[in-house]
């Protein structure tokens, strides 16, 4: 790209349909939003618990700005590490139940510190092809091979770790995938990466706060089988921004791995940390995410609600038991004039397109939040029939 070209590269962006735009929320984050000055009932954001304009932790957010003012001012290595990021570390480890944990100023910084600091030219790593862009951009930043293999295909990863001659070998794989909203199999995963002794690197920013009893994320589904010597090649990350309500990120694992990255890892190292206010922000979440079963727990009747009520439409929902419930589209023509329909009638939800999903495989991305009602699935599924008749 010259400077001279970008007016003529944007136009073929407009010309395909491709350029993206952007809208402007006014108020907090929710179920029901302002956008470009118009209200809806929202079902598009990953504000999975409804947490993001919690009181309990604008309250806790607000005492902490007062006692420690707002600006970091400095890296962790340097004078930015404070109290209260030492103390959250310690209780998001806790929270997980793995030993240790490192705060990441974000999702996508976290993975592009990590893979680079454990490998190099000389590794693999191993990639489900509906993984998150940032670990396939970690994974490339990592100059290691990049292998990918089809979704959930277990027994094509399996033949590729196999024939593998790399010095270090690491899994990388989405807990919940985002654009589907089902589950990677991870005592699978974890065998796997046993038997040819290689990194598990989870990426679970759309469980944590939403599977596990206490919202403790995805590990509680390996449940008993974590409790090995061997553990220290799991590495979890988790997204503070999302159910948690927030921003940025943490990554958990062994002792050695978190001394490790606080050495090596770029994005960790050379940033400014972030203001101490999130940090207490977090914590209150943290505190509102195991105590509130009740948010957990609605969202499974809202799931339950939405299957049957979409349950004879003529565009199935795909195959999940998270809040990310995918009504499967097809065509992009289809998958717009049903958004711009429900937009229409008041109601927020994007239609997914080539590149982010395959071709043929648009889609409405229903994203559910604690704070839906039972109500709010019924508006939907009212204003999809209706759609639907209007075919
Ligand atoms: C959102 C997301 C990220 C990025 O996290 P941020 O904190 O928003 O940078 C990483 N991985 C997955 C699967 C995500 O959905």
């Amino acid at each position: 790209m010259t400077p001279d070209r970008l007016q003529i590269a944007l136009s073929e962006l407009d010309a395909q349909s491709l350029r993206r735009a952007r809208h402007v929320l006014d108020g907090p984050q929710g179920v029901r939003v302002t956008l470009d000055g118009k209200s809806y009932l929202s079902f598009s954001s990953n504000d999975y618990l409804g947490l993001a304009n919690h009181p309990d932790i604008v309250r806790g957010t607000l005492l902490a700005t007062a006692r420690y003012g707002i600006g970091a001012g400095a890296a962790h290595l340097l004078t930015g590490h404070h109290r209260l990021h030492q103390e959250l570390e310690t209780e998001l480890a806790e929270f997980v139940g793995l030993p240790a944990a490192l705060l990441f100023s974000s999702g996508y910084m976290a993975s592009l510190g990590v893979l680079p600091a454990l490998l190099d030219r000389h590794g693999e790593v191993f990639e489900d092809k509906l993984n998150h862009a940032s670990l396939v951009d970690a994974a490339l930043l990592s100059r290691a091979k990049l292998t990918r293999y089809p979704h959930r295909d277990l027994a094509a990863l399996e033949q590729h770790l196999a024939a593998s001659s790399a010095k270090v070998k690491l899994i990388a794989t989405d807990t919940v995938f985002s654009m589907d909203g089902d589950l990677a199999s991870l005592p699978e995963l974890l065998a796997l990466a046993r038997r040819h002794d290689a990194w598990l690197y989870l990426d679970d920013a759309h469980g944590f706060g939403v599977l596990g009893e206490r919202g403790q994320g995805a590990l509680a589904l390996l449940g008993g089988s974590l409790k090995t010597p061997d553990d220290a090649r799991l590495i979890y990350l988790a997204t503070l921004g999302k159910a948690a309500g927030v921003a940025g990120a943490f990554v958990a694992g062994s002792a050695d791995l978190i001394e490790w990255l606080v050495n090596k890892a770029r994005t960790y190292i050379f940033t400014t940390a972030q203001p101490p206010m999130l940090a207490a922000a977090v914590s209150a979440s943290l505190r509102v995410i195991a105590q509130d079963v009740w948010r957990r727990e609605n969202l499974g009747d809202l799931i339950e609600r939405l299957k049957t009520s979409l349950a004879d439409l003529p565009w199935p929902l795909m195959p999940s038991d998270t809040p990310i419930q995918p009504l499967s589209v097809g065509g992009n023509a289809e998958a717009l004039r049903l958004a711009d329909g429900l937009r229409e009638r008041g109601i927020l939800l994007p239609a997914i397109r080539p590149p982010t999903v395959p071709h043929g495989e648009a889609r409405l991305r229903i994203s559910l939040s604690a704070a839906h009602t039972l109500a709010d699935i019924d508006a939907l599924s009212a204003a999809l029939h209706e759609l639907a008749a209007h075919a």
